[in-house]
């Protein structure tokens, strides 16, 4: 079965999250674990905690449908020692919420070096920072998402993403998400089928298939290797409508998590909908 979700709102609690997924159709779901705008949250409470995995068995929401994502201030790849402390906190914060709310992953992006060190002097920075994380954590693992590359950013080629599980000791607790967005940025066209399964073949050839966890599902406002993260809505950017259609059919891609995080939230529901028409042509 094809898992499809949306980065959904924790407004009020993280226990609204599955009841937010619920009401558009999601069969899966992304959220943060806090208010990623800030550094520091207040810890989850019992209730909380609770009442959100009451919500996911409800709705029958299994931990490996839910992809958790970090906040966007953390930089696993920080060049300067004090900031990637802070860094690395945080993340370890993250990885331990996650766990107390019984899930499985926590997405994150590798991280920037900020033209400060080279690209493998921080990509063995992102690998020591998921070593630390999974030392103090039990039963998460650390999914990697591609980026679009734009700026300083680290993992938008597979080979990057390959250098850091490479580094990784307890390989079984780490997996990559590949954003359909950030692919079609850093140059990998999947607007067709052949074109998409090349791109599979790659990532299969370079990182593994075993450790594809989940995807986000967005089109591109920008062209083919433009470096630049914009998310249009599916089928309304350059990236088309043949490339999610040949998703929902892709038999590699069953029973994880395929998340929007289009731009749209008020047509979740309706993209949520026509993605699953596609899976039953
Ligand atoms: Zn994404
Ligand atoms: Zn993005």
């Amino acid at each position: 079965m094809k898992r499809i979700g949306a980065h959904v709102s924790i407004a009020g609690g993280v226990q609204n999250a599955p009841v937010n997924a619920r009401e558009i159709g999601a069969r899966a779901f992304a959220m943060f674990t806090r208010n990623q705008r800030q550094w520091h949250s207040a810890a989850l409470t019992a209730d909380s905690v609770e009442a959100f995995r009451n919500n996911c068995a409800e709705s029958g929401f299994l931990p490996q449908h839910i992809l958790p994502h970090d906040s966007y201030l953390i930089n696993l790849g920080h060049p300067e020692p004090d900031k990637l402390q802070k860094s690395r906190e945080a993340f370890i914060t993250e990885m331990q919420r996650t766990e107390t709310l019984g899930l499985v992953m926590l997405n994150f992006h590798p991280g920037s070096h900020l033209n400060l060190v080279s690209e493998d002097e921080s990509l063995r920075l992102i690998a020591e920072s998921v070593n630390l994380a999974l030392e103090t954590t039990r039963g998460v693992s650390a999914v990697i998402e591609n980026t679009a590359g734009q700026g300083s950013n680290l993992g938008f080629r597979f080979d990057q993403i390959a250098r850091i599980i490479g580094r990784v000791e307890d390989n079984s607790r780490v997996g990559v998400c590949l954003d359909t967005c950030h692919l079609f940025a850093s140059g990998y066209d999947i607007r067709t089928p052949v074109a998409f399964d090349a791109m599979l073949e790659e990532f299969d050839r370079t990182i593994g298939l075993r450790y594809l966890k989940g995807m986000h599902l967005n089109d591109a406002k920008q062209p083919l290797g433009s470096r630049v993260d914009r998310h249009a809505c599916i089928g309304k950017g350059m990236i088309g409508m043949e490339a999610f259609a040949y998703i929902m059919r892709h038999p590699s891609l069953e029973e994880i998590p395929l998340i929007l995080e289009t731009p749209d939230a008020d047509g979740w529901k309706e993209e949520i909908r026509m993605l699953y028409g596609f899976a039953e042509q």
